[in-house]
């Protein structure tokens, strides 16, 4: 268990980020990195499969968007990430999030799939492509039985607020969509509590995790 300490960067720019999203943070005005940033951001960067325990507003969306925009490849028209969120709130914002993060990046494309939209609009964009998935799994898992959606391809799985996903009966879900991605890949889990039904899907879905710790919002 690490938590934030002198040892930890401070600001986006002492991080080995690529100079295009360096630049947009700064654009965007963040420069000091949140609590949960400074302990998680080196070791997503590294590649490192990572849990995260902090609460809303942390600033986790950051973290997790800058390690899996830093290793995608935009010229690879590929679903490269896929990011689980309970529900399709917190999806958009994510995916809003994300979005403002990969201004730097040209023609990315970054999709929303969620329950209770219509399917055919859907179905178009996933016609289209998409670099990056963000959605809630019911649906998400629903695209795959389809054969709508490809996984296979997928480098980066972010499980946000993996708790509030349990508590509302995904688990099920989730070991199905998690049978569709490689098995080779970095695995992000954030939650806000870390209860043993998180610490089983932990076990299951990451592999030698560093566990980052945050008792409270910056
Ligand atoms: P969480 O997912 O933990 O609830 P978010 O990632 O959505 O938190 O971040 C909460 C808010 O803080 C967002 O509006 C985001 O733009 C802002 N934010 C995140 N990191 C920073 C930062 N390092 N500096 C300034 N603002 C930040
Ligand atoms: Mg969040």
């Amino acid at each position: 268990m690490t938590s934030p300490d002198n040892h930890h960067p401070r600001d986006f720019k002492s991080l080995p980020l690529q100079p295009a999203l360096l630049k947009n943070l700064q654009d965007l005005g963040y420069q000091r990195l949140t609590e949960i940033q400074a302990a998680a951001l080196p070791a997503i960067v590294e590649g490192r499969d990572v849990i995260g325990q902090a609460k809303t507003g942390s600033g986790k969306t950051v973290a997790f968007g800058l390690g899996l925009l830093h290793k995608l490849n935009v010229e690879r028209f590929r679903v490269q990430a896929l990011v689980l969120c309970p529900t399709r709130e917190l999806a958009d914002q994510v995916a809003r999030e994300l979005r403002k993060l990969a201004r730097a990046i040209h023609n990315i494309k970054i999709l929303t799939l969620c329950g209770g939209m219509p399917f055919g609009p859907q179905i178009g964009s996933l016609k289209h492509g998409a670099h990056i998935v963000v959605g809630t799994p019911g649906r998400i898992e629903d695209h795959l039985r389809k054969g709508n959606l490809d996984l296979a391809n997928v480098d980066t799985l972010v499980l946000d607020e993996a708790d509030r996903m349990l508590d509302m009966g995904f688990q099920e879900v989730l070991d199905q969509i998690l049978e569709q991605l490689p098995e080779e890949r970095q695995t992000l889990l954030f939650s806000a509590t870390y209860p043993k039904t998180i610490d089983a899907l932990a076990g299951r879905v990451l592999r030698k995790p560093v566990k980052v710790e945050v008792a409270a919002a910056h």
